[in-house]
């Protein structure tokens, strides 16, 4: 029998919950969701084998306040999770989750690395425009080609340039199947699921492409592993662009939505080895949670105007999404005086 009662502030700390939505007049608790699902996500009990997808859906808990329910979705959903947090004395489970991202604002949360092989199938605008045209950076490429062999005879730049770009798009193939839908215009495979998921786990943990190379060929010699051989930096920033195609396109998705009826964005600036970057990050309501995603740091060529940056900008937006004029709400910016030139309020 499953038991029914008022909510109480002990919920909180006793069942792992945040409070999620208050009825503005009576203050009576509405809403509360998992701290577990928020910050960590649902485990597969230990030795079980899953035949279909795990969700990672968040639980939210409602009027009739279901404590027994509770209890039993923690001990199913999150077994060695809240086996550590039962262990915890009261005031640990209090910061137990202070200081963790939620799920919803971390990227990985939207690819699936499990299984023998990871398909994609993307979007031509995004691949093309956005990795091709605006992430693309022929100078430093052709700059690192040059240093590796300075016997290089530049014999046509533009050649050169268009070759980088092929290399670099190896990659993504034409979706035959596609139909020519241009929002599943290419595929890409990933053959070496392991391979793929440390090297971005690695680049996560800031480390440059190079390093990630050497430290997946240490890692391989370690373990003998054969499913980890023959990486290289050129592969790592391969993987990386399938990596922001992707995130991009799940951003895309969401600014689709039916639901999703305005977005917004702030901008900011950073430098990094000389490249001025464009930062974008972008907030969007849907099914009672804020998304607060970083977009994307663009490298921002020629001369940081407000033209350069709008035209930049509307681009980026176009590949993105085509309608993104419909639902943009509000702009914000950090005073950066190149964001306040003659082209105000985007
Ligand atoms: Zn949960």
């Amino acid at each position: 029998m499953v038991q029914a009662r008022p909510w109480q502030l002990g919920y909180v700390v006793t069942y792992a919950l945040q409070v999620t939505e208050v009825d503005p007049i009576t203050k009576n608790v509405l809403s509360a969701v998992c701290c577990m699902c928020k910050y960590h996500g649902r485990e597969l009990a230990p030795g079980a084998v899953r035949k279909c997808k795990q969700t990672q859906k968040f639980k939210f808990w409602s009027v009739p306040w279901c404590t027994d329910l509770m209890l039993q979705h923690n001990k199913e959903q999150h077994p060695l999770k809240w086996a550590e947090y039962e262990a915890l004395l009261q005031g640990e489970k209090k910061v137990f989750f202070a200081t963790l991202i939620s799920r919803n604002n971390a990227l990985y949360r939207y690819f699936e690395i499990d299984g023998n092989m990871l398909e994609f199938v993307l979007s031509r605008s995004i691949v093309d425009i956005i990795i091709g045209e605006l992430m693309f950076r022929p100078d430093d490429e052709l700059a690192e080609i040059e240093d590796e062999d300075p016997d290089i005879i530049v014999v046509s730049r533009s050649a050169n340039i268009a070759k980088l770009r092929r290399h670099a798009m190896s990659l993504f193939k034409a979706n035959d199947d596609a139909d020519d839908d241009e929002l599943r215009a290419y595929k890409v495979k990933i053959k070496n699921v392991k391979r793929f998921q440390l090297a971005i786990q690695f680049v996560l943990v800031g480390m440059s492409f190079k390093q990630v190379a050497v430290a997946i060929g240490h890692v391989q010699r370690t373990l003998n592993s054969a499913k980890l051989i023959g990486i290289n930096d050129h592969i790592i920033g391969q993987y990386i662009r399938v990596l922001v195609v992707v995130t991009l396109q799940k951003i895309a998705f969401l600014l689709q939505h039916e639901d999703v009826w305005a977005f917004s964005l702030s901008f900011d600036g950073s430098k990094h080895h000389g490249t001025t970057f464009f930062d974008v990050r972008i907030r969007i309501a849907l099914g009672g949670l804020l998304f607060n995603l970083h977009l994307i740091a663009m490298p921002h060529f020629g001369r940081h105007t407000a033209d350069n940056q709008i035209k930049m900008l509307t681009t980026l937006l176009g590949a993105l999404y085509a309608r993104w004029q419909q639902k943009l709400l509000n702009v914000a910016i950090d005073g950066e005086k190149t964001n306040m030139g003659h082209i105000n309020g985007i």
